[in-house]
């Protein structure tokens, strides 16, 4: 009894192992559409500077509309396409959708705003990082000191040497460059002054009870306190409400980022939120026209 038993098992293993699979050969098929389809959009996160609470720029995050399931997370496909090496063509084509957003921008009467965009492990070890992203920024007219790009600290980590060599030439062409998740992954601190990064965002995970948990507290003041050493500024991701705000201005943070100051905006609805946000935007004159 026990046999047949053990072999009914194996049965239901057999068959969830086969549906498991066929779904994710489905949704392989479907991101391959869905980017010939143009199911992709490019949505904004607003950033504010912590004390005068003036508009910076955004964080660019992709969202995919699936034609019948609707809305699906970043979360649920994004380390789907790295498996794949679709990230390849979608993450150059974020890039430059959010260049040539920002661009438009600055002839709207914003030329100081910036943004940062995601970029994944697989992208900087595919070797061609550094010209796609020169490409996006030509084609888009955007001088390279407004584009941010985001790495985690995972990424990071995967191949710190490779990574290394990789930041600094996107450093020496002007572009700034950001750990993402800070805080979440294991990086060694030694390699902290080796980066050539401008930015450290503090994962949200340590925002969220900051008002609360003293640990959190801890973790908070001493990533300042490496941005402070290492000339960098800091991003406090996942700001939900104005005690987290105000905690982190007197903390000396300088950026923050989350759902108390705005949800990620479609394009439209990023220029309604400009026009409306009553601090104001950044100002600035770096505009640059593209070279022809
Ligand atoms: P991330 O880069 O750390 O992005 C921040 C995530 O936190 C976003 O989730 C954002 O919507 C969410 N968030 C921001 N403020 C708040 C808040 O106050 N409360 C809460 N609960 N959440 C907040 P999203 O857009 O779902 O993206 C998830 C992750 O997917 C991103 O984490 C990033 O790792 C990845 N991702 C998103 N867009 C891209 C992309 O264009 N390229 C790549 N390679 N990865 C992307
Ligand atoms: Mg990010
Ligand atoms: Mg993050
Ligand atoms: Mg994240």
């Amino acid at each position: 009894e026990a046999k047949s038993n053990g072999k009914n098992q194996y049965q239901l293993f057999n068959e969830k192992m086969r549906l498991r699979l066929t779904a994710r050969i489905r949704l392989e098929q479907d991101l391959k559409i869905a980017l010939q389809d143009e199911q992709f959009e490019v949505y904004y996160q607003p950033k504010i500077n912590i004390h005068t609470r003036q508009c910076t720029g955004a964080e660019a995050l992709v969202r995919w509309r699936h034609p019948v399931n609707g809305f699906v997370s970043p979360d649920a496909f994004v380390p789907v396409c790295e498996e794949t090496g679709l990230i390849i063509e979608l993450g150059a084509w974020i890039l430059r959708t959010a260049c040539i957003k920002t661009r438009e921008l600055q002839e709207q009467g914003y030329p100081g705003l910036n943004v940062a965009v995601n970029i994944s492990a697989v992208q900087f070890t595919d070797g061609g990082l550094l010209p796609m992203v020169v490409r996006a920024l030509e084609e888009s007219g955007l001088a390279s000191e407004l584009l941010e790009l985001e790495i985690t600290e995972s990424a990071v980590m995967h191949d710190p040497e490779e990574v290394i060599l990789s930041l600094h030439e996107l450093s020496e062409h002007g572009m700034k460059l950001a750990i993402d998740d800070f805080g979440t992954g294991y990086s060694s601190l030694a390699y902290l002054k080796r980066f050539p990064v401008n930015t450290l965002k503090i994962d949200r995970a340590f925002i969220t009870d900051i008002s609360s948990d003293n640990d959190d507290v801890a973790i908070v003041e001493a990533v300042l306190g490496l941005g402070k050493h290492f000339n960098m500024k800091v991003v406090a991701e996942g700001v939900e409400d104005e005690e987290q705000l105000n905690f982190l201005k007197a903390q000396g943070c300088d950026i923050a980022q989350g759902y108390f100051i705005s949800k990620p905006l479609s394009s439209e609805q990023y220029n309604h939120w400009l026009e409306r946000w009553p601090y104001g935007v950044q100002s600035g004159s770096v505009i640059r026209m593209p070279e022809l």
